[in-house]
């Protein structure tokens, strides 16, 4: 997997390559949550008929970073089919590894958000961080949400969640 990952510097720094980045973000998911179950109905936590489902959203604070159907892709020029198609494989592949990751560790991946960039050869490299930030991640049994929604929806419990989160990845 080509990232822009060089090295780290110290527990909370990393030096990294510099990308020139797409302007799209990449939800994928594998279980109906969020803005998804509030776009399609599905009440959150419905399994999706053929998972992955990868979405694309316009990085655009003013606009409120909207989802892009195919043609705004086109229209927009944010990232070439070429560009678009290997991202997007690569974003189901760093699926399929997470899931069986999390999935050993008493997780499901609900969903997940990617960001791509572009070195100074015109390689594709991911550029993003992978956390209980931009990850939903639920208890398998329980289906406790140990992710960011616990502060999204002010449920409490959030450094207790991502502590529970690391003490699995890391036990
Ligand atoms: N996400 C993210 N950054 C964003 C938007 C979404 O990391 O700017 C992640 C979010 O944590 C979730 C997934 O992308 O895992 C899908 O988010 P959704 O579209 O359901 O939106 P939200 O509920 O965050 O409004």
């Amino acid at each position: 997997m080509r990232t822009h990952f060089l090295g780290q510097e110290s527990e909370t720094a990393m030096r990294i390559r510099r990308l020139d980045m797409f302007r799209v973000e990449f939800v994928t998911r594998n279980v109906a949550a969020g803005s998804l179950s509030k776009r399609i109905g599905y009440p959150e936590g419905t399994p999706l008929r053929n998972p992955p489902l990868v979405e694309y959203y316009y990085k655009d604070d003013a606009l409120g970073d909207p989802l892009l159907c195919m043609a705004h892709l086109d229209e927009l020029q944010v990232i070439s089919p070429e560009d678009l198609s290997e991202t997007t494989a690569v974003a189901k592949k760093v699926n399929e590894v997470l899931q069986a990751f999390f999935a050993a560790r008493s997780l499901i991946l609900v969903d997940y958000k990617l960001e791509f960039g572009k070195d100074s050869q015109g390689v594709i490299r991911l550029g993003d961080e992978i956390s209980p930030d931009t990850c939903r991640l639920w208890d398998s049994e329980t289906s406790e949400k140990l992710d960011k929604d616990r502060f999204r929806r002010d449920m409490g419990g959030v450094e207790e969640a991502y502590a529970e989160v690391l003490r699995r990845i890391s036990g």
